[in-house]
């Protein structure tokens, strides 16, 4: 199992893998392959930025049925996936600020798998699937509910700036199928959920994404929230929790 991260030094933004207490560079994003160059840094003396550099975000919703149940968007379980796209310009790395937009009145964290893609991914059935996966990640889909509410579709709602934070690393080789997903409001447990009791789990996630559109190497799939989803407020902190990952911290400005 390997740690990927992206961060900044003085001489700019570098991918890497954490190994031993030290960061070894890679070459270029390793969801697309680049390899070591035999440089390390100390972690000290980096930021951490969003592991990922995708061509696209997409995002699944309505997937866990506790979830269907609190949400207003849907009366019913979907019959296939829901798709929504959010923007790259979204991405915010861990322990950046999430950015309150002025224009809304209520801001929800979203705690979510998120889904790396490592090989071009076209048309694939879901038995094949797992083989284009480079690995996972934590996101928060942050989500201006009365904005959601009020538009016909979500792209406002979703992505505003800052409203997409990811990390703090890309892990390979876990086992998704039953991992626990959990958010946390300054400290306070409001989601619980494991991965499977996802409608439609990954592999049947990927399939369907990739009939609709080519998946590039690093494209992130984000797979949906249990239920607790809540509003949070400007001072406050979430936290994102998966199990076998790791912890995604932002505060709210
Ligand atoms: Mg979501």
């Amino acid at each position: 199992m390997e740690r990927y991260i992206r961060f900044e030094t003085a001489d700019g933004i570098k991918w890497g893998a954490l190994e031993e207490g030290k960061i070894a560079e890679i070459a270029g994003n390793p969801a697309c392959g680049a390899e070591m160059t035999g440089i390390y840094y100390e972690p000290s003396q980096v930021k951490l930025l969003a592991p990922v550099e995708p061509s696209k975000i997409v995002c699944v919703g309505l997937n866990y049925r506790e979830h269907v149940k609190e949400s207003q968007s849907a009366t019913k379980e979907p019959d296939e996936p829901v798709l929504f796209l959010k923007p790259p310009s979204a991405l915010l790395g861990p322990g950046e600020r999430i950015i309150y937009p002025e224009m809304a009145q209520r801001v929800d964290y979203e705690a979510e798998l998120g889904v790396v893609i490592g090989k071009v991914c076209h048309n694939v059935a879901a038995i094949e699937a797992e083989d284009y996966i480079f690995g996972f990640t934590c996101v928060n889909d942050v989500t201006a509910r009365d904005l959601q509410k009020r538009d016909v579709q979500w792209t406002r709602a979703k992505g505003f700036d800052t409203f997409c934070p990811v990390g703090p690393w890309v892990v390979n080789h876990i086992k998704y199928e039953d991992l626990l997903v959990e958010s946390y409001l300054n400290g306070e447990l409001r989601q619980s959920g494991r991965t499977s009791m996802m409608i439609f789990p990954v592999p049947v996630l990927i399939s369907f994404i990739s009939k609709v559109m080519t998946l590039l190497p690093g494209d992130l799939i984000s797979t949906g929230t249990p239920a607790g989803i809540d509003p949070m407020k400007a001072g406050d902190r979430i936290e994102i929790r998966v199990e076998g990952i790791g912890s995604l911290v932002n505060d709210i400005i």
